[in-house]
Parts: C-alpha cells; structure tokens; sequence
C-alpha cells in the first residue's frame, strides 16, 4: 500500500451558544484526509479524520511540519507488521520528529487528526466499522456494539434562554436520551441552582443530571458551588475549577461526595499522569474525559488507559469529550464507559449520522466501514471536496 496524498481544511462549526467562559460561534476544526492506492468495491480507499470540538483547526502546522514528515518518508516505514494497514503509532511518531516534549497546545489536536485517519483508513482496508477495528488491535474482543450516551447540552443562549433551555432539555428526553448535562457558571449561583431545579423538573432525577463549570471556579467558588448542590445528588460536577489546577481538583474530591469529572482540557499522557498523581480521583467515582481527537490519537488515548487501570482505575470511568462519530467508535471498541452526545450542536462535526440508533440512552453505529463519517449528510459534501474521490 501506498499513501497518494494528505490534505487537509479548515471548516467552521454551527453555535451561537456560551459555555461559563467562552462562545463558540467562531471555532474551526481541522479535517484531514489520507489517500491511499488501495481500491474496495471498485472505490479508492481514503482514511478521514479530525481534532475534536471546542478548539480551532490546527491547518499551519498540519501544512508546515506534520504532514511533510509523513510524506517525505516510504509508507512501507508507516505500515503495521503484516502490511494490512498503517501503524497508527508509526504514523503518530513520525508526525513529531525533531518535536521537543511539554507545551503540547494546538500540535496534540493536528497529530490526533492524522493518526485517527489513518484508524478510518485501516477499518475501510478491512471493511469493517472502526470500533471492531480498535477492540482487534488492541485485543479486547468486544462484544457489544454500542454504548451508553448522554445529551450534552444545557447552554447559556443569546436570547429567550429560558424557553429555549426547557424545550431543549424535553427534546433530548424524546429522543432517547436518558441523561443530559447542562452548563453553569456563567451566571450567579442563584441563577444557576434555578436552572438545575428547571433541569431537574424536566429530567425527574439528579442522577440523571450532570453540571459542567467549564473550569470557571476558583477553590473558594467552587466549593460554594459543590456544597449548593450537595442537596440534588447530581451525576456529576465537571471541570470544576482550571483543568490544570490539580490541587483544586483534589481539594473537591477530598471535601465533596459527588463525583468529579475532568480531563477534556488534558491533552497528553503527561498532562494525565499529574491528574492521577496528584488530583485526587477517585477509583469507582470519579470520570475521566479525555479526548483522542486532542491529545495526540488513539494510541497515546490507549497509554493513558493502561495507566489509568494500573493505578487502579477502571476503564468504565472514561467518558470522551466529544460528541461525535469518532469518539463513539472508540468508545464501545476500548469498552469505556460511554461518550457524550452533542444532538443538535456543533454541526456538521458534531452528532451521529442517521444511521446511528439511539435507543434507551444507548447508541449504536451503523455497519458502515471505518468511522462511517461518509453518512453524516452534513459532513460528506465536505469530505467529498478534500479527497475528491468520494
Ligand atoms: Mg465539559
């Protein structure tokens, strides 16, 4: 097998929600493309990827440094040891030549994005869908075919906030969702709580409710924050104070029943191994949200999990930021805990295809090969115009 091309562009997400600290309606993410000379049902196979939501595309340094280092070399050097399909961790490796480590930025997202197409691309050669792809490579023999969701959404909106909050919230629930997570912090304490009781009229339990500050609080905000909502025994408190204020992290866990969740603002092994050194976490409580798709792909994703079961963690702890076909894939192939949904968000990037069922907070892909982006009705104009070749 050979690589052809890689190509990549820039593409704007839909939003003009807020989360406590920022907007989202000027965000891009970077979509990437691997040509190959390989051919299935008479069609050239190409491996799509890209970084996840909430950052901006990452096209200089795709263009500059990464994608020159892949092709300056022979793909026989990228290829796994039977010659079936790229080495992912060959292909991530080779992206960060002469890279010196620490200050991973914007660099983990635009190396994510080739290295998870080239996941797209191995599933295509072996036609099948990516998540059956992932459990053979790293030999978990998954089972199951799907994984429990929930709708993230709960947005702070520019206008009619409060109609727009409860019809969004009752429209998960229609749709299947069993568990949603709004956003707080961006208004007062009191506000807040108001919108947590309107959440949970609609939603009927706390635990079926998760909150997210964004990484607003300070220690002393909260704290007043986690005591307030003590009472409702919620899902969970996500990134409570800055993601690398790690003492913050581990003065909550030490003080506060309710589960903590962060990591989606991690974006390396390294930056990981501090939250589990010296966060706090909690085995059998609290959740991890690291996303493949910013911190560097898979494989550096499958180094945290060995990490974070030899501490004695359990996989079913994970949760991936991200709401999208990608990190749904990798979810029931590394048999996490589940991912997040983003139904009617950050568009064309965000959501499933139709072809995905939601049924019972679960959702299941369809057979489609590789990470089925193709079917995102939204997405394949845009994947047609990068390769070409669809
Ligand atoms: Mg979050």
């Amino acid at each position: 097998m050979k690589i052809l091309d890689i190509r990549d562009c820039t593409i704007g997400l839909d939003g003009d929600m807020r989360n406590a600290l920022i907007g989202f309606s000027d965000h891009t993410v970077s979509l990437v493309a691997i040509i190959s000379d390989q051919k299935r049902n008479g069609k050239p196979v190409v491996g799509y990827g890209f970084n996840s939501i909430g950052r901006f595309g990452q096209s200089g340094i795709l263009r500059e440094r990464l994608i020159p280092r892949l092709l300056s070399i022979k793909t026989d050097e990228l290829l796994c040891s039977d010659g079936s399909g790229l080495n992912p961790e060959a292909v991530a490796s080779t992206t960060m030549l002469n890279e010196k480590p620490g200050g991973h930025g914007d660099r983990a997202g635009a190396v994510a994005a080739l290295e998870l197409a080239a996941w797209d691309l191995n599933a295509k050669l072996a036609d099948e869908p990516a998540y059956q792809t992932i459990s053979k490579y790293f030999k978990l023999n998954t089972t199951d075919n799907s994984t429990e969701t929930y709708a993230a959404g709960g947005y702070y909106y520019p206008s009619d906030n409060e109609t727009k909050f409860v019809d969004e919230l009752k429209g998960y629930l229609e749709s299947g969702h069993h568990s949603v997570k709004i956003k707080v912090g961006g208004i007062s304490l009191s506000e807040d709580l108001q919108r947590i009781e309107e959440a949970l009229a609609v939603i009927g339990s706390g635990k079926r409710l998760a909150v997210d500050a964004n990484g607003r609080f300070d220690l002393e905000k909260a704290n007043q924050f986690a005591e307030a909502i003590d009472i409702y025994r919620l899902r969970w408190f996500e990134e409570p104070g800055n993601p690398l204020d790690f003492e913050l992290n581990r003065q909550l866990t030490l003080h506060f029943p309710i589960h903590i969740a962060t990591g989606e603002n991690l974006f390396s092994l390294s930056d990981f191994r501090n939250l589990i050194r010296y966060g706090g976490m909690r085995p059998n409580s609290d959740i991890f949200q690291m996303d493949p798709g910013l911190s560097y792909g898979l494989t550096e994703y499958q180094n945290m999990l060995k990490e974070l079961e030899s501490a004695g963690f359990k996989r079913q702890q994970c949760y991936p930021h991200g709401g999208h076909l990608i990190n749904l894939h990798v979810a029931i192939g590394l048999g996490l805990g589940g991912c997040e949904s983003y139904p009617a968000v950050f568009q064309p990037i965000g959501g499933y295809s139709p072809q995905t069922q939601l049924q019972n907070g679960r959702l299941t892909p369809s057979d489609a090969p590789g990470f089925g982006l193709e079917q995102k009705e939204n997405l394949y104009p845009l994947l047609k115009s990068l390769s070409g070749l669809i």
